[in-house]
């Protein structure tokens, strides 16, 4: 992808562990790269279909003067989080900073720290079949909404669907919403179990009723299996409330693993339902 470099921008701050470095300060170079797309602002050569870098590196120097941190990683961090937060055309930035005079008791040419971080495009599954499923879901999006590390983007109809999973229960209704987030899966996945704990979700009967169920649909083209997290979620395909809704929103949605379209998942899983 095409990105906009700014190399080595020297700043005097007053980051680090000990006293002295927070005192009296020392100099510090940050480079960073954005990642947008550059091809309109080239062709049209106009200034307002990119990002103004001298602008970046005012914000740079601001955001290393105005705050105090112990680590460069948290300096990174933070900075990489501003950088995306204030442009919404930068998909992803790399940020290093570096400390040519870490006082190490050694002479070193510079220590540094790296990073990067992106928005992601992730599709979240939202179920509920207890009290006012319609406001469970909405205080979900809302939440959503909420979140500086967050962008709601496309959410699909509100449909009603059978209980899944053999368990008696009432029926439930469902959506799928599309966000862009820089949390990463673990993160996000905490959040989403904060959400559901704010209305009151309860685990007693596996796939039994809630108040709210916030699943991790799929996290770009991520595959992921841990102990706490499985990416795609594994059972996708097989549930027609999750495919209909994503259907909806995104059709040629790609599953990373079966290398077919939501479309095409939707469609089988329906034939199935006929040929049973
Ligand atoms: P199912 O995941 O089959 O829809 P469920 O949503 O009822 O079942 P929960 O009780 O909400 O299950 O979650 C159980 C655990 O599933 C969570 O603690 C979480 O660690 C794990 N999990 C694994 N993959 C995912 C995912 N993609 N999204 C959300 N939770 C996941
Ligand atoms: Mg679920
Ligand atoms: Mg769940």
């Amino acid at each position: 992808m095409d990105f906009i470099s700014i190399d080595n921008l020297e700043v005097f701050g007053n980051h680090g562990v000990y006293e002295e470095e927070k005192k009296l300060g020392q100099k510090f170079l940050v480079s960073a790269r954005l990642y947008l797309d550059l091809k309109a602002a080239g062709i049209d050569d106009d200034i307002n279909e990119s990002v103004h870098y001298g602008k970046v590196c005012h914000l740079i120097h601001d955001h290393m003067k105005n705050h105090s941190y112990q680590l460069i990683e948290a300096a990174a961090e933070h900075l990489a989080e501003e950088l995306l937060l204030s442009y919404g055309r930068v998909k992803k930035v790399s940020v290093e900073v570096k400390k040519p005079w870490a006082p190490i008791g050694l002479p070193l040419e510079a220590v540094s720290v790296a990073i990067e971080r992106a928005w992601h495009d992730v599709y979240i599954s939202l179920g509920s079949n207890m009290g006012d499923r319609e406001a469970h879901i909405n205080t979900a999006l809302q939440a959503f909404e909420e979140k500086r590390e967050i962008k709601v983007g496309l959410v699909s109809e509100y449909v009603e669907s059978e209980p899944y999973g053999g368990v008696e229960q009432d029926n439930f209704l469902n959506a799928v919403a599309k966000i862009s987030t820089f949390l990463s899966p673990e993160e996000l996945l905490l959040y989403l179990q904060e959400i559901e704990l704010s209305e009151n979700r309860e685990r007693t009967v596996h796939w039994g009723p809630r108040t709210l169920d916030l699943d991790i649909v799929m996290y770009d083209n991520l595959v992921l299996d841990t102990e706490q997290l499985t990416i795609p979620h594994t059972d996708m395909q097989n549930r027609d409330f999750v495919l209909a809704p994503l259907a909806e929103i995104a059709p040629c949605l790609r599953h990373p693993i079966l290398n077919k379209t939501v479309r095409e998942l939707l469609h089988e899983l329906d034939k199935t339902y006929i040929i049973n």
